[in-house]
């Protein structure tokens, strides 16, 4: 059996600069965390053999050095033509010798363990699956492997798509489970200095407006940026890794889509609270007041006792954090119900609103993955909490 591991490490940075890939992380280029756990791969599969398509220097030195140890199961590729999008790398590293199977690792998702990689080589060699990819919770990321019958698609590959589109397809497809959400991220959600992936976007595409009312209609809570959904997902659960959750409790509209992608990750149910103005008090309802932000009215909000249970344990999600009023009327729901409030994630907290402090001060875990401490109408300047 052959292997053919592809490191795509061609560059094609939009987003990060243009060597993100020499990026310090935790002491060592980023390039290098992925390779290392190839090398580890290479070292535990004798029908292993590893394409790096780059034409970074550093990168090149650094293989042409590991071939004292690897031999020619080591090598690098050029892509001359990365700057058109992935599928030129994909091409460039599927080049030359055929193999059985084709396992393509991006050089930015530097937390994935060979561990995972071994699971994955392991399950496709035994299974005789065509292609398979790794996972957590459900969802589907990098790395992926593809058997040689699917390699006249994989070079039909064109423009930016890579080749989940191709795995989707299939049928027969088997999955190796990270251990932690982030050995699926990549870097460039991340965001490259000291601003998180949603600082970023907020940076990005958020609007401010007068009333101390932050806009990110445009990837959160009117169109959706689905992407991002799922790295907040991710985060959210790496956030509370160690809380129990039961279900997860949100309010409508805009919390729900962030609360079903993150649903996927704690492979709970969602619930949530509907606003109501006229309620047939039939008493199959919990009921809490609550004052709305932005359209500055009252409104009842109600969830079926079917829907929430005694003695379950709930993490409340929602897109935004202002003076706390949505939290309190979900957290009295959750009371009522002689249930749990295991932890609160939200999405944007306004730092200089009284409600984080509030509910910090509940002794409740409220983790908000972007803190803005303060915006500016005139200048669309926002700045966020370090
Ligand atoms: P709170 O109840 O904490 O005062 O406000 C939270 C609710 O108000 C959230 O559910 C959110 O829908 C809305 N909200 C508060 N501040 C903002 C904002 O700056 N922008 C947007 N789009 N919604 C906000």
């Amino acid at each position: 059996m052959r292997i053919k591991m592809i490191y795509l490490a061609a560059g094609n940075s939009r987003r990060f600069g243009s060597n993100k890939l020499y990026a310090d992380l935790n002491g060592k280029p980023m390039f290098l965390h992925g390779l290392e756990a190839l090398e580890q791969v290479l070292y535990k599969d004798p029908d292993t053999e590893l394409t790096v398509v780059t034409e970074f220097e550093r990168i090149l030195e650094y293989v042409k050095e590991r071939a004292s140890v690897f031999g020619d199961r080591i090598k690098t590729v050029p892509s001359p033509e990365r700057e058109k999008g992935i599928s030129y790398s994909i091409r460039a590293g599927l080049l030359g010798e055929r193999a059985d199977y084709y396992l393509f690792c991006v050089a930015d998702q530097p937390w994935i363990r060979s561990q995972t990689l071994l699971e994955l080589l392991k399950k496709i060699k035994t299974g005789g699956y065509a292609g398979g990819c790794v996972s957590f919770c459900g969802i589907w990321g990098n790395p992926a492997v593809f058997s040689d019958a699917l390699y006249p698609e994989l070079l039909g590959l064109t423009g930016d798509t890579g080749g989940k589109k191709i795995l989707m397809k299939l049928e027969n497809i088997c999955f190796a489970e990270a251990k932690e959400a982030r050995e699926l991220t990549d870097i460039d959600r991340m965001g490259g200095n000291d601003m998180n992936f949603l600082e970023e976007r907020i940076q990005k595409d958020g609007v401010v407006k007068e009333g101390n009312v932050l806009k990110v209609d445009s990837f959160l809570n009117h169109q959706m940026d689905i992407g991002l959904l799922e790295e907040m997902g991710a985060e959210f659960k790496r956030r509370f890794a160690d809380a129990k959750v039961d279900k997860i409790l949100t309010i409508e509209a805009s919390g729900i889509g962030i609360a079903c992608i993150a649903a996927r990750y704690f492979n709970v149910p969602v619930v949530f609270a509907k606003k109501s103005h006229s309620i047939n008090l039939d008493g199959d309802m919990y009921i809490a007041e609550v004052e709305s932000f932005t359209h500055k009215c009252k409104n009842q909000v109600i969830v079926s006792k079917k829907f929430l249970n005694k003695g379950e344990h709930v993490l409340l999600i929602d897109d935004f954090l202002a003076n706390g009023c949505a939290l309190q009327g979900l957290i009295s729901i959750v009371n009522q119900a002689g249930a749990t409030v295991e932890g609160i994630g939200i999405a944007i907290e306004k730092g200089f609103q009284s409600g984080g402090r509030t509910i910090r001060n509940l002794g409740i875990h409220l983790e908000s993955l972007a803190i803005v401490d303060g915006m500016d109408a005139s200048t669309g300047k926002i700045f966020f909490r370090n």
